[in-house]
């Protein structure tokens, strides 16, 4: 079994050595073998020089530095391309998460979980600007997607590789990580970490996240629930739109026709236009984006499926 930590980081440069201390303390008492991931994330203070000292004395440390910042959620996706370890921990570079529930997060993969996540249940930052919206956000989150998770936002959480070998991560997408993978159908749980406040450096985000990561789950739950029906869902509005439209301007011409009312006075007319066209470009949409679904499945040999597994078919592969 070998363990893989990926950390993305940016400007930590007074973190790191602390950091590095605590993980191979609670690390080199572990069972399983393991490796470090830092992801530099175009860092311009003195980080990458901290890496690449710790990466020379260790070979448990790969480094991988961005050329520029290119976000968290890139950093990670980076890590778990290079990430070679059975299981997978993610984790922030800043100290606020603590190595030492690491080990309450294996317990939980060995006991048959596919992702566990990290809930900070006493969290130590600002309550107006951090845990108000990130509270809100975790209830909108969890009904929408219908994965409850108390605290989406913690970065500590642990992965079975096959999870994130599977995920591909855009925008501020690392948090639905559980929530698009909860599409393969795979089993996870939460476990209570510790939090502490950020010592040194500042935090990277603001309350501007909130907007992004909202927007960023309307994409998830269009990917969950329709991406491989899209037509059923530009095409129901289509449908509804247009079949409004129609009726009115049925309504109208009948009254034209037979009570002798005018049109020329009648908004209505106008609505009713609109409507029939915006009806049409929807199920248009909708179509062109099956297409899209196609592309984007078939391309990728990507399947509409997910096996946990087969018996008794020795030999055989679907993807060939
Ligand atoms: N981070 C990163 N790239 C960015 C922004 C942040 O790699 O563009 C890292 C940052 O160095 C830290 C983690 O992501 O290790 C979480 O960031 P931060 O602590 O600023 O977020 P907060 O805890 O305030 O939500
Ligand atoms: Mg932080």
């Amino acid at each position: 079994m070998l363990l893989s930590v990926v950390i993305p980081l940016l400007n930590e440069e007074e973190n790191i050595p602390l950091l590095y201390d605590e993980l191979v303390e609670v690390l080199s008492t572990l069972e399983e073998g393991y490796e470090i991931i830092f992801i530099d994330d175009g860092s311009t203070d003195k980080s990458l020089q901290f890496l690449k000292e710790i990466q020379e004395k260790d070979s448990h440390i790969v480094v991988v530095s961005f050329r520029k910042n290119f976000g968290q959620t890139a950093a990670m996706a980076a890590g778990f391309d290079y990430a070679k370890g059975d299981i997978i921990i993610t984790m922030d570079a800043d100290l606020q998460n603590d190595p030492h529930d690491i080990p309450k997060l294996l317990e939980q993969v060995a006991a048959g979980n596919d992702v566990v996540t990290g809930w900070r249940y006493d969290r130590k930052d600002a309550f107006i600007n951090r845990r108000l919206p990130s509270i809100i956000a975790n209830k909108i989150i969890s009904k929408t997607t219908g994965v409850c998770i108390h605290d989406y936002g913690c970065t500590l959480k642990a992965f079975k590789k096959e999870v994130v070998k599977n995920i591909k991560l855009y925008g501020e997408m690392h948090r639905f990580i559980p929530a698009i993978a909860s599409g393969m159908g795979i089993d996870f749980t939460e476990v209570k970490v510790n939090h502490r406040p950020r010592r040194f450096g500042t935090s990277k985000y603001g309350i501007s996240r909130t907007i992004r990561v909202i927007l960023d789950l309307i994409t998830v739950k269009f990917l969950l629930s329709y991406a491989t029906r899209p037509i059923q869902v530009f095409g129901f509005m289509g449908v509804v739109s247009g079949g409004i439209g129609f009726l009115i301007a049925l309504i109208m011409t009948l009254q034209r026709q037979f009570m002798g009312t005018p049109l020329a006075d009648r908004p209505l007319l106008l609505l009713a236009v609109v409507l029939v066209f915006i009806g049409i470009q929807f199920i248009t949409l909708g179509l062109i984006a099956e297409l899209q679904a196609r592309t984007y499945h078939e391309s990728q040999n990507k399947p509409v499926y997910h096996v946990k597994d087969v018996f008794g078919a020795e030999g055989r592969s679907a993807r060939e």
